[in-house]
């Protein structure tokens, strides 16, 4: 596993240790976020966002850019209750899609690696709202890998002295 020094700094100031290369966001090489187009962590998808336009690049198991040759895409996302399939053109060797409506929304990739083999579905929650903590856009914030998704496994901590203040003295 490689992490960068950087990374490692920033986990550190955060004091957040185990979640290292362990769920939540993981950014890829063009600070994109990284999904996982493969069962066995051999194709990862770098999503990146520019005026208006998702970007998804292929990248191999050492996060080595791989051109669109034979892989395919389809993107179904927006409101849950009428979702919208942006039409996937492939440009420069990546896949290119026009963002959708709103800030936050679901965006489901269903990609193939060729024609014959299985769809691999990765979900990405697009959230445009900025972290306080990382200055990052959301749905590419490291800090709140913790917040979403995690069972709270921490260690057992009864807040049994929490409403307390009516405590007289
Ligand atoms: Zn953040």
């Amino acid at each position: 596993m490689k992490t960068s020094l950087l990374t490692l700094a920033a986990l550190l100031l955060l004091g957040i240790t185990r979640t290292l290369g362990h769920g939540g966001v993981e950014l890829g090489p063009n600070g994109g976020r990284i999904v996982e187009f493969s069962k066995n962590e051999t194709v990862h998808g770098e999503v990146t966002l520019t005026n208006g336009q998702f970007h998804v690049s292929i990248l191999d198991k050492d996060m080595k850019p791989v051109a669109v040759t034979e892989q395919s895409l389809v993107v179904t996302g927006g409101d849950r209750a009428r979702p919208e399939k942006p039409k996937v053109e492939v440009q420069g060797g990546r896949f290119v899609f026009s963002a959708l409506k709103g800030d936050d929304y679901l965006l489901v990739l269903q990609f193939r690696e060729n024609p014959a083999s299985k769809a691999i579905t990765a979900r990405i929650e697009f959230d445009a709202a900025i972290c306080s903590a990382c200055k990052n856009p959301e749905w590419l914030c490291k800090c709140s890998s913790e917040k979403e998704g995690k069972k709270s496994d921490t260690h057992d901590h009864k807040g049994a002295e929490k409403h307390d203040h009516e405590k007289k003295k």
